[in-house]
């Protein structure tokens, strides 16, 4: 039977709020529950690469490649070594796509016409962008059908939103009409202080429904697991950091369930 996947962006050009995290364990886990899933890392830090065990400069292919026509996308996909799970792995070349892509026409498009077809064979498409609204994050906005946006439970959680909410305006009304926020995902929370409830207040007031009812606690475990070349989801199924991304993985399949294409 033919599939017709969701293709889902995490997005947030902040560094360090739990992107490649939560893009990763996402992909892990929707995965492990038998959905086909193809991880994309479109970010040169590669961290969505390393986090499933690869080492970013051993490998064949990568994204950067396909961007570069220098091979197929379908010779870029690697099976993880877990079920149903696959990777196109990024690699530090894909720093200079701003660059080298700087008079390419329908540069905004590149990765929606390599990606779109695939959602025939994958469930789950999920595309791991950097912490900056170049161009790759374009692309990735440009390609997906649902933002997946985490905040870091911080004091500047909110700072810096009116601008990626402005890109996502201009994506949808230029390139993108039907994308949409699908869930804001809090993670990081430290139970501990009052911080985290302040901060999850005041998102839940601006983002109402979007935020995930799921909060990512602050929990070593998550913090570990990529040294292992691991999920946490995998590492250490029972620790409150897997539970949580379980929990929101559910979440987001009910979500797509609920949507009409
Ligand atoms: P981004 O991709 O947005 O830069 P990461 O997912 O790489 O963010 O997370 C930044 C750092 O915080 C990483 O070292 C990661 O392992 C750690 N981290 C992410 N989420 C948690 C968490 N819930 N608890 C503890 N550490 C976390
Ligand atoms: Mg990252």
């Amino acid at each position: 039977m033919a599939t017709t996947g969701w293709l889902l962006a995490v997005v947030n050009q902040k560094g360090g709020v739990g992107k490649t995290t939560t893009a990763v364990n996402l992909a892990a886990e929707l995965a492990a529950q038998g959905d086909e899933v193809l991880l994309v890392d479109a970010d040169p830090q590669a961290n969505a690469t390393s986090g499933l065990g690869f080492s970013p400069t051993n490998l064949a292919h990568n994204l950067f490649e396909v961007l570069q026509d220098e091979c197929s996308i379908e010779e870029a996909i690697i099976p993880s070594g877990r079920v149903h799970l696959h990777l196109i792995p990024a690699s530090i070349d894909l720093a200079g796509i701003d660059l080298l892509f700087a008079t390419r026409i329908a540069r905004e498009t590149v990765l929606r016409t390599l990606l779109t077809p695939l959602c025939e064979q994958y469930q789950w498409i999920i595309i791991d962008t950097p912490p900056s609204l170049g161009l790759l994050t374009i692309n990735a906005l440009v390609a997906a059908n649902g933002l997946i946006v985490p905040l870091q439970c911080e004091y500047y959680a909110l700072e810096g939103l009116s601008r990626l909410m402005q890109t996502i305006d201009l994506v949808r009304q230029h390139l993108n009409p039907s994308l949409e926020i699908w869930k804001v995902l809090l993670t990081m929370y430290d139970s501990r202080t009052k911080l985290g409830e302040q901060v999850e207040a005041e998102v839940r007031k601006f983002f109402g429904a979007k935020v995930a009812r799921t909060v990512i606690p602050r929990n070593v475990r998550v913090g570990e697991a990529p040294s292992f070349g691991q999920p946490v989801v995998e590492y250490d199924p029972r620790s409150r950091g897997a539970v949580a991304y379980k929990a929101f993985a559910q979440e987001v399949k009910e979500y797509g369930a609920s949507r009409s294409r």
